[in-house]
C-alpha cells in the first residue's frame, strides 16, 4: 500500500481547479500526459478521467521533489500535492478549465511506471486499429474513447432510470440456455457434468422474458449481452447488448409510447436535445414501396415510384416483359433531382453497385436542355414519356434511375442506390435526426429454397388478431403487430406483441416447418407455459451498441464497445479464440479434428 495514498487522500480530479481555488493545498492523482523540461521548471500536464492539470517542479520550492521530476516520463502513474497558483501574466490556456491555473508541487509519488506506449495517448494519432486493439487499455486512456464509455455508463443510468419508474423490473436471465432461434448460428458450451449435451449463449432471452410474464412479473427489463455466431459486418459484434423489456396486457400504441419516451429521454439527457415527438409511423408496405428498405433513412427525399403501369405495352421489350408478368415482378424509378451531371463513368459504377443487389442493369434517364438523353429513350413514346414526366416530376437537370425486374431485386437495388446517391450526393444535413416507427409487418416470407416459410421478426410474434384465419390459408398476408425504431437508416431496435395461446403458437411452428414432435423438443416448455393463464404480452429489444454509436456520432461499433472483437471475432489483447489444454478436452469429452488448411 502507498504510504502517498494513505497520507494524501486525493482532493480533487484533474478538470476541477480554477483561480478560485488559488493557495489551497490539493491533491491530484492522474498520469503524465506530457512533460517539458525547461531546465529549471519542469511542467508536467496530468490527466485523469476528467481533464488536465498543469503541474509544475520548481527548484525553489523544494529541490529534492524537482531533481525526482527530472525522471518522470509519459504515462507514468503518479500522486501529487501542491499548492494552487495563478499562471503568470499572458500565460493562461482558455482551451481547458483548469488553464487559469497550475500546481506548485512539494511533495508527490511515482504509483507505477510506464513503458514507451507503443503509440502516443492522443485523439490526433493515425495508427493501425490492430495496435490499438492489442493494446486496447491504452487506446482507452484516449480522452476520445474515455468519453464515449463515460457517455455508454451515463445511458445505461438514463435507461434504468426511466424503465423503473415505469415499474419495470430489473431482472436477470441465464446465459447458459437452450436455444432460441433469432435466426443466426448458436454459440455453442459443451456440458462436463452431461457429456454430449451443449449449452447455447443465448441470441437474446426472448423466451425466458415471455416466461417472466407467464410468471405474474408484469414488466420487466434487462441490458444484457446476447450473442450471435455470425459473419460479421461492419456494425456488428459476435457478443453485443441489448436493452430488452416485455410488458403484459399491453397494445401496440402503449409499447411505441413508452419506448418513444425513453429515446427521448435518452436524447435529452445525454445529448441535451429535444426530439419532437410523436415519431413518425410507416406501415412496412409503405416503406418497402417508396424507400425500397424496411430501415429507411428518412433524411432526404429521393423516394421510388412505382412506373410499371406505364410499360405494360412498352416498345422497349425488356421494360414491357417484367411489366407483364404480374405479381411478384415490378418497375421501379428514382429521380435525383440536379444530378445530370453524372458523368458516362459514375453510372458505370452505380450499375456495378446495383449488381450486388441483383439488378441485371440500370436504365436512366438524363434530362438536358434539348433532349432525353438515355440507351432507352429511342423505345419510348411520347405518351410514355408524358407520364413518366409526370409521375417522376422530370425537369431539366435530372436524371432518373429505372430497375425492372422481381420486387425483392429492384427494392434492394433502388433502396441501396438511394441511399448511396444520399452520401454521394450531400443530401443529407449535418446533425439531422429522423426516426420512423416501422410498423405492420408480414408474420412470413416464403422461402423458395426451403420451400416454407420462415419468421420475418420471430416465431413468437403474434398475427394480428384479424389475421389469425390467413394463417390456414394465405399465411404470407397475414400481418404482425411488429415494430422496429429506425433512426437515419439504422435500426434501432425491435419488437412485437407475442403470441400466448398454445394452438396459435403450435401453429406457428407447423408454418416454420418444425413438425410437432420437433416443436415439443425444442419449445415444449414454452408451449407448456402458455397453457397456465399467460397473460397478453409484447416488448422489444434495442441494440444497445448501435444506439450508442447514433448517441455518440461515431462511425465505429468498436468505439462503443469496450473491449470489441475483430471482424474476424477474435480478441487481439487476449488473443482469443484460443487452443485449449487436452485435458480439458478429456473432461469435456470432445475431440477436435485437425484442422485442414485452406
Ligand atoms: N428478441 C428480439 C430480438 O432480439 C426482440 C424482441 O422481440 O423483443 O430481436
Amino acid at each position: 500500500m502507498s504510504l502517498f495514498l494513505q497520507k494524501y487522500p486525493r482532493t480533487h480530479y484533474c478538470h476541477e481547479l480554477s483561480t478560485a481555488d488559488v493557495n489551497k493545498e490539493i491533491v491530484l492523482y492522474g498520469w503524465v500526459d506530457s512533460r517539458r523540461d525547461h531546465g529549471g521548471l519542469i511542467f508536467v500536464d496530468l490527466r485523469d478521467r476528467f481533464g488536465i492539470t498543469q503541474i509544475v517542479f520548481n527548484p525553489e520550492v523544494d529541490s529534492r521533489v524537482h531533481d525526482l521530476g527530472h525522471s518522470l516520463r509519459n504515462e507514468w502513474c503518479l500522486g501529487i500535492k501542491g499548492i494552487v497558483t495563478p499562471r503568470p501574466e499572458g500565460m493562461t490556456n482558455s482551451k481547458i478549465k483548469t488553464g487559469g491555473i497550475e500546481i506548485l508541487v512539494n511533495d508527490f509519488e511515482v504509483f507505477s511506471k510506464s513503458k514507451t506506449p507503443p503509440f502516443l495517448i492522443s485523439d490526433s494519432i493515425d495508427v493501425s486499429e490492430e495496435l490499438r486493439l492489442k493494446y486496447r487499455y491504452l487506446d482507452l486512456r484516449r480522452p476520445s474513447l474515455q468519453k464515449k464509455l463515460v457517455t455508454r455508463s451515463h445511458a445505461n443510468h438514463v435507461i434504468r432510470n426511466y424503465l423503473l419508474s415505469h415499474q419495470f423490473l430489473e431482472l436477470e436471465t441465464p446465459i447458459l440456455t437452450k436455444s432460441t432461434p433469432e435466426g443466426a448460428r448458436d454459440y455453442l458450451v459443451p456440458s462436463r457434468v452431461n457429456k454430449g449435451t451443449f449449452y447455447a449463449l443465448p441470441q437474446s432471452p426472448q423466451i425466458f422474458k415471455q416466461l417472466f410474464m407467464v410468471a405474474g412479473m408484469d414488466r420487466y427489463f434487462q441490458i444484457v449481452r446476447c450473442f450471435r455466431d455470425e459473419d460479421l459486418r461492419a456494425d456488428r459484434q459476435p457478443e453485443f447488448t441489448q436493452v430488452d423489456l416485455e410488458l403484459s396486457f399491453p397494445t401496440q400504441d402503449l409499447i411505441l409510447n413508452l419506448m418513444e419516451g425513453l429515446i427521448v429521454d435518452l436524447w435529452k439527457q445525454v445529448n441535451g436535445i429535444d426530439l419532437p415527438r410523436p415519431f413518425l409511423r410507416l406501415s412496412y408496405n409503405e416503406c418497402m414501396e417508396r424507400f425500397g428498405l424496411d430501415a429507411p433513412d428518412m433524411r432526404f427525399g429521393c423516394e421510388l415510384k412505382t412506373v410499371t403501369d406505364i410499360f405494360k405495352s412498352s416498345g422497349f421489350q425488356v421494360f414491357a416483359e417484367t411489366a407483364q408478368k404480374g405479381e411478384g415482378y415490378t418497375i421501379k424509378a428514382l429521380n435525383l433531382k440536379g444530378g445530370a451531371d453524372l458523368s458516362r463513368k459514375e453510372i458505370d459504377d452505380l450499375t456495378k453497385f446495383v449488381a450486388v443487389y441483383g439488378a441485371k442493369g440500370l436504365g436512366y434517364i438524363k434530362v438536358l436542355e434539348t433532349e432525353w438523353q438515355s440507351p432507352i429513350v429511342k423505345f419510348l413514346s411520347e405518351e410514355e414519356k408524358a407520364q413518366l414526366t409526370e409521375r417522376l416530376s422530370m425537369e431539366v437537370g435530372d436524371i432518373v434511375f429505372f430497375c425492372a425486374s422481381k420486387t425483392k431485386i429492384v427494392n434492394d437495388s433502388l433502396g441501396n442506390l438511394r441511399e448511396k446517391l444520399g452520401a454521394l450526393r450531400g443530401l443529407i444535413k449535418e446533425g439531422d435526426l429522423k426516426f420512423v416507427w416501422v410498423v405492420d409487418f408480414p408474420m412470413f416470407e416464403y422461402d423458395e429454397e426451403a420451400k416454407r416459410c420462415v419468421a420475418v421478426h420471430h416465431p413468437f410474434t403474434a398475427p394480428k388478431p384479424e389475421h389469425i384465419p390467413l394463417l390456414d390459408t394465405d399465411p404470407t398476408k397475414a400481418l404482425a403487430n411488429a415494430y422496429d425504431l429506425v433512426l437515419n437508416g439504422h435500426e434501432l431496435g425491435g419488437g412485437s406483441i407475442r403470441i400466448h395461446e398454445t394452438d396459435i403458437q403450435a401453429k406457428v411452428f407447423e408454418l416454420l416447418g418444425l413438425s410437432p414432435s420437433e416443436a415439443n423438443e425444442k419449445f415444449g416448455f414454452l408451449l407448456e407455459a402458455l397453457q397456465f393463464g399467460a397473460p397478453p404480452h409484447g416488448g422489444l429489444a434495442f441494440g444497445m451498441d448501435r444506439l450508442m454509436m447514433l448517441l455518440t456520432g461515431t462511425e465505429s461499433i468498436r468505439d462503443v464497445v469496450a473491449f470489441p472483437k475483430t471482424q474476424k471475432a477474435t480478441d487481439l489483447m487476449s488473443e482469443c479464440p484460443s487452443v485449449v489444454d487436452d485435458n480439458q478436452l478429456k473432461e469435456l469429452g470432445i475431440q477436435v479434428l485437425p484442422v485442414l488448411p485452406k
